[in-house]
Order: C-alpha cells, then structure tokens, then sequence
C-alpha cells in the first residue's frame, strides 16, 4: 500500500469501515493505520485500520446467523438471489467505474473488474438454476449397486460445509476477485467472510455496501474485514474453508498455518503465475495467427496494466521467428500502449495500483536484467517517458537469449511487463520451457494445426489450468487468454497454487464435502429426493385408470405429484410385421431387423429383433395419458441403455415412475425425470432411461 506523509491540515478520510456481525463497525481508536492513496495523483482515498476487530465474533456470527439463514433456502432460491443482485449491482455499476479510476484501473479495465464481476453472478445464478438440483444435496455421479438384489446400495452426494467461507483477495480485481468467489459459496449456502486487499479494498467496501443496501442478501451471509486480518485464521477449523488469492509466498506461509495443518482448515490457493504465450512451429510471419498472436499479448500486456495473475509473462516463439515477433510486438505497443490518466479515454495502460507496486515492478524487471536479459522496450531507462506523478510505469518488453534462465521463469513482474524465449521449432522443447514455469494458470498456443495441437495439449496439459488455442477461426470470437469465464476451470497446478475458484458447478462443489452413502433404495430416497430403483412407490396400472381406482401420475400437477408416483403399463407383444413395417417406414433396415440368417450369425442377437428406438417409441404409447393435463412437453431422454434384445413374439412393458421433481423458482411449471424400465414377458430388463417432461405447478393452470 502507498503511505505518502498528508500535510498536516488536510482533512483526513474516515477510517474503511468493515462490516460484521451484521453492522458495520470503524475501530474507536486506532493505533495502526494504513493510509491508501490514488494511483494516479498520490491523493490519500482511505485510511485503514482493523485494530480491535472482533474476527472471532465475526466467523462465529457466519457459523450460526448466516449458516442458519442461508439454510432455509434452497440452491434455487439463492441462484436466484445472485441475478437480482447482479441486476442491482448493473444498476449502480458507476458509482463502482467512479471510484476504481482512483485504483489506476481505465474505463475499459472497469470492464474486466466490475462487469466481470457482475457477469460472474449472472452465470452462477442460471448455472446453478440450470445444473443443480432445487435442493440442498447434490447427487454426484451415479447410483452403484453393492447387492445382487438390489437393497443395499451405494452413492455420493454433496452437503454443504457447516462453517464461514473465508476469501482472502489480491489487490488487482477488488469486485470481480470478490464475486467470483462469493458466488459459489453462497449458491452451496456457505457464509462469507471477505478480506480484500488494503490497496484497494475500498472499491470492495463500495460494492459490498451495494449488496447490502439492496436488501436481498439473507443476514450473515457476507461479512467484510477491511485491512489486515493477520489471526483470521487463529479462529477456524475443519468446519472452514479459505480460499486464498495472491502471492505464492503469501500463500505458503498460510498453507503452513497450524490451523491448517492440524485443525483441518480447508485452504485452496490461486497464486501468482508466469503465463505463456507459445506460437506453434507452423505460423509463419504473414499467417493470420501471426497478427492474432501478437495482438493478444499486447491486450494481456497492458489491459490492468499488466496485473493480473493471467498474465503473459513468457512469450515462446520459434527461434528464427524470434526478431519477427519482437519488432511486431514493439511496433503494436508503439501504436496501443498509451500510458496515462486512467480517466483519459486515449490511455490504454493507467498507473500501478500503488506506488509500492511500481517499485516493486522495476525490482522485478531490474533482477531479470541482472539475469541477463536485453530490454527491447521500456525497461528503467524509460522511466521518465511515464507521468511522474502516481504509480506508472512503462510498457516493457525484454528478450533473453537463453531461454532456459532460471530468472524468466521465477520472477514475476506483476506489471506491463513480458520476456520474449526463443525455442528450437520442436514441440518439445516449447513445452519443455513452458514447464518451467513450474505449473501455471493459463497458456496460449498459437496454431492452425490440430495434429500441433495434439501435441501441445499432451505436452503442457499437466502444467496447466487451461489453455487457450488460438488461430485464425476463433481469434475474433476468443474471449481472450487472460479472461477466466465462470463457466471454465481458473486456476492451475504448482506454483499456480492448486485452486480451481471457477468452473461452474465445480466451484460450487468447493465449499461442500463429498460424502458417499450406502443404504437401501428407501434410505437413500430419502437422503437424496430422488427416487431410487427399488424403494416404495405409488404404483397405479391402466387397469386402475380405467376403473377410476388409481390416478395416473401424468394427471397429477407439482401440487400432489411426488416421487415414487409410478405407473406400469400392460404387455404388449412384437410381431415380425412389426418390425418390418417400422424398418419399412424409417428406412432402417439394418440387417438385424430385417435378414433372418445374418441377424441370427451376429453375436448379439437370437434372429431378427425389434429396433430400440420402436421400443422406445412403443413405451411412450404404452404410458401416456393422451388428455390435455399437467405434463406439459416432453424435452428429451437421458441415460439410454438397450440391454436385452426383443426378437418377434417377445412383449415388452414399461415401468415409469417419477424419480426427480424440480420445481423452477421463476416459472410456473418444472422438470420432472421419470425412470423408465422396460422389461420383457420373463421380467428381464430390455432397456432403461429417464424421461425429462416439464410439468405444471397447478392444473388447471391458475390464471396470473
Ligand atoms: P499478497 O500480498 O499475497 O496479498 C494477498 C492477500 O493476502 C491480501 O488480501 C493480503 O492482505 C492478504 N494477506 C497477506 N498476508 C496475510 C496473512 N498473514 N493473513 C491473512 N491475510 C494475509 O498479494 P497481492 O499483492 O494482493 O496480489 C498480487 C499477487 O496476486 C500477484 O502475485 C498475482 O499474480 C496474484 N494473483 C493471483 C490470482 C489468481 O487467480 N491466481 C488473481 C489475482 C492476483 P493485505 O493487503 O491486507 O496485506
């Protein structure tokens, strides 16, 4: 953090406020205080202070009120919950853009951090409507059978963690580091304690004062500790979940806290990491990923003035492409690398978040020179071409003629700041240099080669989170090398840290624990809300229908159906017309169905049997309810598996029982998943499935 001295007279910000245990608090006589300045002029912005903090009181609030607040909901309800509060924080997003420019962050970098942020809630609110049940235990994988008949079983589901998510954030994305992480934890219905960054928690302070203001978020939910929180960790245990961002040292020294080594404090780490960017031994000077690739490590150079922890750090070339690649580079920073007033429409690189970190950016760089590189631009020389006033610094491209330096691939200048490495042409010494980096969040690989991008997935696979392949068909579509989308896995291996904060659900599932339970089909309804083979059911057949003795579950609407409604049908034989005419109709007439001697020669099949998809067919004639009702369209099939062949004067019937009902949280109707069985006249299985139908809430439909 920058601690220029104020004069003497200057009024003095309030100290940051942080928020916990439900009401915010500033400490009443603070002994230590950091004082947070403006990026660009040197102003003082905050002063901040946590002296006197109650951070026990504050995870203990999280573990009760907010454990207990949030369990009243559901993953629907609180998916939800997330877009109404990025739809409020769209509608306020300038008061955010307004005071991130003191950060040094351009209008444009605003849409790295606080869109991004924002987008971020989006996405975990309908992936979470989308892929995740309407509960609170997550169903992981599939159900294994662990008797031969079928009543002991065995599965694994997710519960949530029963104690405070604490996100420790790095100062360069104060909204986005905060909601990318905020969002899966409340979507699991975990707590959070958030602690940004003091350079720039300010702007974290500002948004979470948007989130509470707009009412939405159940109490204890979120907590802020603006400032340092040295013995955050003294308070947790095995019930709790850090997720750290930033340094690698910062995050060693937290992984060897005695509280995670011994009391079981769950810890995942996003740290810092040397990028590659690596162009493929087929692009040449005048192909289209030549300019796309350059193109891309000017943006990850100088968008956030080159901090973030995605970042190209290494730029690995073939070497006789080398010079090509530096003069291009140097030529699109000349035309794209304005630095300057982050409020300055024309300027493309603002100010270092702070004054500490641009000199710790020129220590950086002056160790690689000291290792031997050559400053092909920028560098310390050019100092004096920046404005002197706030933290700049200028954009900078270094060389190295040896690209196995041990300094390229240790030291990260966490600023506009990038190496350019020559390597042989061979794939496997480009990946050999980028293994060097010792496992990273993110590469690169330029090529219009699949067979070359084969190879490099194989290669750098392993000390990678992710990585981006680009060419010529998606360099204009590519959400770009340094943009992690919540959809996809953030994070990587090694120095990376090991987290995987993103990746849809996944992220979800990072504040819950897997469990595997074994039990009988009824048990495990009853754990999962989800009907299991086997377990008691409501079973109502034609016959019952049709005397009015029992009500088939397709007429009953999400008010009176429940799972474990089932229906069987009657038999119904195949005759050989049967097949013939459907192979007739379709034009399918694989030999199976239709010639006698090689159906009979094949190893699967006794003689000529009935297609799946006729059974399939058959199935929904034999279940439906054909009257207008609840069920309100079938969208699909799931998990289809033909398993004993049907041959001609087989029957076949279908059992279909409701198995998952979902209600949706914004519409009148829901998902219901029927297992469907069918079985033959000896009651062997033929083939099994689920059925996905949407179904009213009310029938008859109530009008709005
Ligand atoms: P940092 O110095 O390691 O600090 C990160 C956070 O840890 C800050 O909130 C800091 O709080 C806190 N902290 C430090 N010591 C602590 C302790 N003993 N107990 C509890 N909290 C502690 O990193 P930074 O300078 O903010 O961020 C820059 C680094 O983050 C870069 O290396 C960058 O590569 C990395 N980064 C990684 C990712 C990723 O996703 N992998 C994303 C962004 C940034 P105070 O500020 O109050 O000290």
């Amino acid at each position: 953090m920058s601690t220029q001295n104020q004069a003497i007279d200057t009024p003095q910000p309030q100290i940051l406020p942080s928020f916990v245990k439900g009401a915010w608090w500033r400490p009443e006589d603070p002994q230590r205080v950091a004082d947070v300045c403006n990026a660009t002029t040197g102003e003082l912005v905050a002063r901040v202070s946590t002296d006197g903090i109650d951070t026990a009181g504050a995870v203990e609030y999280a573990r009760t009120v907010g454990q207990a607040s949030l369990g009243q909901l559901r993953i629907h309800d609180r998916a939800l919950i997330l877009k109404q509060l990025a739809q409020y924080l769209g509608e306020h997003k300038e008061e955010l853009y307004e005071i991130s420019y003191a950060t040094g962050a351009t209008a444009k970098d605003h849409l790295i951090d606080i869109d991004g942020g924002i987008g971020t809630l989006f996405t975990f609110s309908s992936k979470g409507r989308r892929e995740l049940p309407n509960a609170n235990v997550i169903v992981d994988g599939a159900v294994e059978q662990l008797s031969r008949d079928g009543s002991f079983l065995g599965e694994h589901i997710y519960t949530r963690l029963p104690g405070v998510a604490v996100q420790i954030n790095a100062f360069n994305f104060p909204v986005w580091g905060m909601l990318e992480k905020f969002a899966p934890a409340f979507i699991a219905g975990v707590p959070t304690i958030v602690k940004p960054a003091t350079p720039t928690g300010y702007v974290t302070e500002a948004c979470v004062r948007l989130m509470l203001d707009s009412g939405l978020l159940p109490e204890g939910s979120l907590q802020l500790i603006s400032g340092s929180a040295r013995d955050l960790l003294d308070h947790l245990d095995a019930r709790d979940h850090v997720a750290f961002t930033g340094s690698a040292a910062t995050a060693r020294s937290l992984r060897a806290h005695s509280h995670v080594q011994e009391k079981g404090v769950r810890f995942t780490a996003e740290t810092d990491s040397l990028n590659a960017a690596i162009m493929a031994p087929d692009v040449t000077e005048d192909s289209p990923e030549f300019e796309a690739f350059v193109k891309s490590v000017v943006l990850e150079i100088t968008a956030k003035a080159g901090q973030k922890c995605t970042a190209v750090r290494r730029v690995i070339v073939p070497q006789e492409i080398k010079p090509a690649v530096v003069a291009a580079l140097k030529e699109r920073v000349a035309q794209r690398g304005v630095v300057g007033d982050p409020r300055d429409p024309a300027t493309t690189v603002g100010p270092l978040a702070s004054e500490d970190q641009a000199s710790e950016v020129l220590r950086s760089v002056r160790t690689l020179i000291d290792a031997g590189a050559t400053v092909e631009l920028g560098g310390p020389e050019e100092l004096s071409s920046v404005p002197q006033d706030g933290a700049f610094f200028p954009v900078t491209l270094l060389s190295f003629d040896d690209a196995r330096t041990p300094a390229v691939h240790e030291v990260e200048a966490f600023g506009p700041v990038t190496s350019v490495l020559g390597y042989s042409g061979d794939v496997a010494d480009a990946v050999e240099i980028a293994a060097l980096g010792g496992g990273s969040l993110v590469a690169t690989v330029c090529t219009h080669s699949p067979e070359l991008a084969a190879q490099f997935a194989s290669g750098i696979g392993a000390h990678h989170g992710r990585v981006l392949f680009l060419d010529r068909d998606d360099a204009k579509t590519s959400t770009g090398h340094g943009s992690p989308v919540p959809h996809l896995v953030h994070g990587g291996p090694g120095r990376a840290g090991g987290g995987e904060e993103l990746g849809g659900v996944r992220a979800v599932k990072h504040y819950m624990q897997r469990t595997a339970v074994q039990g009988s089909p009824d048990l495990l309804t009853g754990i999962t809300g989800q009907w299991h083979w086997g377990a008691t059911a409501n079973t109502v057949t034609r016959e019952d229908v049709e005397n009015g003795t029992g009500e088939h579950p397709f007429r009953k609407s999400l008010e009176t159906l429940r799972i474990g409604d089932q229906f069987v049908s009657d038999l119904r034989t195949v005759k050989l017309d049967d097949i013939l005419e459907f192979a007739d109709k379709t034009g399918d007439t694989f030999y199976a169905h239709t010639d006698e001697e090689a159906a009979t020669a094949n190893p699967f099949f006794p003689r000529r049997v009935a297609h799946g998809y006729l059974l399939v067919s058959w199935a929904a004639g034999l279940f439906v309810e054909p009257a207008p009702g609840p069920v309100l369209a079938n969208y699909g099939l799931e998990n289809l598996r033909f398993i004993t062949p049907v041959t001609y004067d087989d029957a076949i019937r279908v059992t279909l029982t409701a198995k998952k009902i979902t209600p949706r949280v914004t519409d009148e109707y829901g998902e219901v998943a029927w297992d469907a069985r069918l079985t033959n006249q000896k009651d062997e299985i033929v083939a099994t499935y689920d059925v996905l139908t949407l179904v009213a809430k009310q029938w008859p439909v109530r009008e709005a």
